[in-house]
């Protein structure tokens, strides 16, 4: 893995396509992941970014954005008054990186973004991770639940299954320690939701779908000819993981068929108002204040 520290003139970027409904901007706190030879990695599309890989093999680098707090503090005013008419500052962190990559507890660039926005706070704050290390933040995120009107930590939790098999890297982090950080969170009282997405091939959905209904306040599920913003799929299926799924007799996961099947299940289990899809699941506001005594 080849590591950078960089500086960059820019932290805040204004959103586009899917995830334009619900938030005015994207920041990544780096560039590149760790994770991109993780399971997760494979149909990442990131990966074909030229401008965010410049050539290098998506897992390979990570550029540290090690100015990331001070930028946007220089940009968040400008910012924030040209997403006064757009619904206000409603940041998702990360759309192109995690931002709990392990480095992140070397360089604490998320931590300090995290500290910057307690004097400077966005009206939405969404933390998206493959990881149960949103616990590192705790105490930052406890201080910015009264300053920041929307805020939820999102773990992306695609299959119940440890593995899926030779192939198939490991996952950036086991599924059983993402599922109890999500607990933590919880009776911590930081909103949180489970994302099932892209979903992978699952062992037991019910059973899956009553662990993340234990464990936090609403689960997203997405489909990659759903959500991943081409027709017919076209940015996932360039990156071979479909393919790979149906080489290892995983072709029904590959279908919207099987896809709704589980979102009838997860619907069945935790109520239809704890679960979302795809585009709408994404850009719906948080879950709110949850706490260990909601009735579910
Ligand atoms: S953690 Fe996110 S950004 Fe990183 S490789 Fe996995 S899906 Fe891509």
């Amino acid at each position: 893995m080849q590591v950078h520290e960089i500086q960059v003139r820019s932290i805040l970027t204004r959103t586009g396509g899917f995830l334009r409904e619900g938030y005015s901007h994207t920041l990544n706190p780096y560039r590149g992941c760790a994770y991109g030879g993780a399971l997760c990695g494979l149909p990442c599309y990131a990966q074909h970014s030229v401008w965010i890989t410049s050539g290098r093999a998506w897992g390979s680098f990570l550029d540290v954005k090690v100015n990331a707090a001070e930028v946007y503090r220089s940009q968040v005013n400008r910012e924030r008054r040209w997403a006064a008419t757009r619904g206000g500052l409603r940041i998702y962190m990360s759309s192109v990186t995690d931002p709990y990559v392990p480095q992140e507890r070397q360089y604490g660039i998320t931590r300090s973004l995290l500290e910057v926005m307690l004097d400077e706070p966005p009206e939405r704050l969404v933390l998206q991770t493959h990881t149960p290390y949103p616990l590192w933040d705790l105490e930052r995120l406890r201080a910015l639940l009264p300053l920041v009107p929307d805020l939820s930590v999102n773990i992306s939790i695609e299959t119940d299954r440890d593995n899926l098999g030779p192939g198939f890297p490991p996952h950036a982090t086991p599924v059983a320690e993402r599922i109890t950080a999500l607990e933590s969170l919880r009776k911590a009282g930081i909103p949180c939701v489970a994302v099932v997405a892209p979903m992978l091939p699952i062992e037991d959905p019910r059973e899956f779908a009553r662990r993340l209904g234990a464990a936090c306040d609403r689960v997203v599920l997405d489909h990659f000819l759903l959500g991943d913003g081409s027709p017919g799929g076209l940015r996932t299926r360039r990156t071979g993981f479909p393919s790979k799924l149906e080489e290892a007799g995983w072709q029904q996961w590959t279908s919207l068929e099987q896809f709704e099947k589980v979102c009838d299940i997860f619907s069945e289990v935790l109520g239809a108002d704890r679960v979302q899809k795809s585009r709408h699941g994404f850009n719906t506001p948080g879950p709110g204040r949850c706490s260990e005594t909601t009735t579910r």
